[in-house]
């Protein structure tokens, strides 16, 4: 599973840098440039690694394997996400790097937008919708530069482009470019149609809903404790004779030449591995990918689990099932990543005293749980991002998938924070704070404590918040029932809130000053109430569990303390503001906020529970909601955002590896360029 951000909350919620003034800011630091470029609805970033120096020689070479690893599965993904995707790719590459059409200024320069775009969503569809974006040069133009390409270069292009003539191929492939209809959406969830026909991946491949429905059912045993997850590695077909068929994604099978290298680099990171149980991590994962034999890839994500002493640590594989309409064939993924230890002090310092924040809380004590145990959390530096994790990325990842090996052999769930970071900084002078926080003062003060606070207050949510409280005997779980996601949400977030501000944190070395939690109280306000309404569109309504959360506390807090003026909404030439009055009192509201949440919860009082939500939770004041959309609009805020990696390189000295540097020069284009001929192993 995966957690993401949209660039709205990264700049929303996560507002401004903090927590890197404790330490020496470097040079290297300062002028670090964050951000690389922009187009359509995108921008691309540049993450930094740091610690990466203070490895070991061992460490840092383990790392500089399994990233060769991960570079090497790129090409895989592309063609699983639609089976056009790498003829697309390598044409427009060649008319590209060659300049082919560049006499034609404006449709080449469009040529060149629409290459970005194809290697920033893996292929032709949009990385988060999945629709698929057509070209904005005209057919005319690409079907000169074809002509110019030459029929000799185009045969090798369009080798595995079906089709009996090279004319019939060309012709295939510019109508799936430009032919709105052909291959519309690459994954296709609407109720009431053939999921896998009306999907353009590269699952299945002439084979209708029902067959593979009957086919993997067929498979399963409902009885098995610990059930294979059927179809994970697979491509489903018909032989010749009509018979259903599985492509299995092996060595020596399916994408064999790709795996193959990823073995290759991974024997090669065997020599480092930090302990034995890491190197059976590895061994496993090899195996598995020599015979595709997936109780293989459950003794591999049994022995991933149990590693968690390691500092280094990594993903590889066909992980996520998000691209498949039925949830069953699993994306090629990697990730490398080692342990960032000051933070994940951080989450233990948390786990560790879980009982007396269970205690203090403002719960009846009835719905305290007698005994707590909070969740470690990892925190961790990533190094690496390939396959579906790149260029656009996840902040936080908890794996394995399987429920059966998370409920005997426990997940391991981490924060990929030199990601968040990077986001935090590029965010900094979108104008974005400038538009919406009230007055300097506070602008300042989110400056300051804004990143800190804001991980801190995640830490609160993830590692205390959902664990804590009880049911009452007889209470189900699903007693809130469609309201029962918002109200947890805000029982996990209500306890971050109210912890954020006690002076606990202070003592426990989590926060660096009393008042820092103010930050936290403010843009949670600001987003709650106003901000994130950006998402919407206008007209709608508020739908998603945690977007409903955030109101519903914004807005409860908002209006319980009127009276007093706690909270207030000031407008100033057209421009509502959210001005905080009196945080002490904010706090207290928040602390019954929580008593109530959990007596809804553990009581299963649905009706309070249907009350709050429809309330405080659901509606947008449609005049408050144009005026926020056309602030932000202004600001020309990209939507979604991606990341570049940086390069490692061996430092050899009397024919000796002495060291790994990384570097951060590469530019877009041209790591894509390099991938892209690193890669060229998948037909
Ligand atoms: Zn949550």
């Amino acid at each position: 599973m995966k957690k993401i951000i949209l660039s709205i909350i990264a700049s929303a919620a996560l507002t401004a840098c903090g927590n890197k003034e404790e330490n020496k800011l470097s040079d290297m630091e300062m002028n670090f440039k964050y951000d690389v470029e922009k187009f359509y609805d995108l921008q691309i970033l540049r993450y930094q690694v740091p610690e990466f120096e203070t490895l070991s020689l061992n460490q840092k070479l383990l790392i500089y394997h399994l990233s060769l690893a991960a570079e090497e599965g790129r090409d895989i993904l592309f063609d699983q996400n639609c089976k056009f995707n790498l003829p697309i790719r390598r044409v427009l590459e060649t008319i590209y790097t060659e300049r082919i059409g560049a006499d034609n200024a404006s449709e080449f320069a469009s040529l060149e937008k629409y290459l970005k775009r194809v290697w920033f969503s893996n292929g032709i569809h949009h990385h988060y919708s999945c629709d698929k974006f057509l070209p904005d040069f005209s057919k005319t133009f690409f079907n000169s530069c074809l002509e110019k390409l030459g029929d000799e270069k185009l045969t090798g292009l369009l080798a595995n482009v079906a089709g009996n003539s090279l004319a019939e191929k060309k012709a295939s492939l510019v109508d799936v470019m430009f032919e709105p209809a052909l291959y519309a959406k690459r994954v296709n969830q609407a109720d009431g149609q053939d999921l896998i026909a009306t999907s353009a991946n590269h699952y299945y491949d002439g084979v209708t809903q029902t067959e593979v429905e009957k086919f993997y059912d067929a498979m399963r045993d409902t009885t098995d404790k610990s059930p294979i997850s059927y179809g994970l590695n697979s491509l489903l077909t018909k032989d010749e004779a009509g018979k259903l068929v599985e492509k299995v994604w092996k060595s020596g099978g399916m994408y064999g030449k790709a795996i193959d290298k990823i073995v290759g680099h991974l024997k090669d990171a065997l020599s480092y591995a930090e302990n034995d149980r890491q190197k059976k991590v590895i061994e496993l994962l090899i195996e598995f990918y020599n015979t595709g034999d997936l109780k293989k890839f459950d003794e591999y994500s049994i022995a991933w689990v149990a590693d968690s002493t390691s500092r280094v640590d990594f993903v590889n594989g066909f992980i996520e099932t998000y691209g498949d309409p039925l949830g069953l064939k699993a994306s090629w993924e990697s990730i490398v990543n080692f342990k960032n230890e000051a933070a994940t002090k951080r989450t233990e310092v948390l786990s560790e005293n879980a009982q007396w924040f269970e205690d203090n809380s403002p719960v009846d004590a009835r719905f305290k749980k007698k005994e707590c145990k909070g969740v470690t959390a990892k925190v961790i530096t990533t190094a690496i991002l390939a396959g579906d994790c790149y260029p656009a990325t996840p902040i936080g990842i908890n794996l394995p998938n399987a429920n059966w090996i998370r409920e005997t052999y426990g997940s391991k769930s981490v924060t990929i924070e030199n990601i968040t970071y990077a986001y935090d900084q590029a965010a900094k002078g979108n104008g974005f704070k400038e538009e919406f926080v009230d007055n300097d003062a506070d602008r300042e003060m989110i400056e300051k404590y804004g990143y800190i606070t804001d991980n801190i207050h995640t830490d609160l949510h993830e590692c205390l918040g959902h664990g804590s409280g009880q049911l009452l005997p007889g209470v189900s779980q699903d007693a809130l029932k469609a309201y029962g996601a918002t109200v947890e949400e805000a029982r996990a977030d209500l306890f971050g809130l109210y912890y954020a501000a006690d002076p606990k944190m202070v003592e426990l070395g989590l926060l660096p000053s009393a008042d820092a939690y103010k930050a936290e109280y403010y843009t949670y306000l600001m987003n709650g109430l106003m901000t994130q309404l950006v998402r919407i569109n206008l007209g709608d309504q508020i739908e998603e569990a945690h977007m409903r959360n955030r109101a519903l506390i914004a807005h409860w807090v908002y209006e319980k303390g009127a009276a007093d003026k706690v909270v207030k909404l000031e407008k100033r030439d057209g421009k509502t503001y959210v001005r905080i009055n009196d945080y002490n009192k904010l706090r207290t509201l928040f602390g019954n906020l929580l008593a109530e949440i959990q007596r809804i919860k553990s009581e299963g009082d649905f009706e309070a529970a249907r009350k709050l939500v429809e309330n405080y939770a659901v509606n947008i004041d449609p005049e408050l909601h144009k005026e926020i959309k056309d602030r932000y609009a202004k600001l020309n805020i990209s939507p979604y955002k991606g990341f570049i990696n940086p390069t490692y390189e061996l430092v050899e000295k009397d024919g000796k590896v002495v060291d790994v540097k990384v570097n951060y020069k590469e530019g877009y284009a041209e790591q894509m360029l390099r991938y892209s001929k690193m890669n060229n192993n998948v037909d």
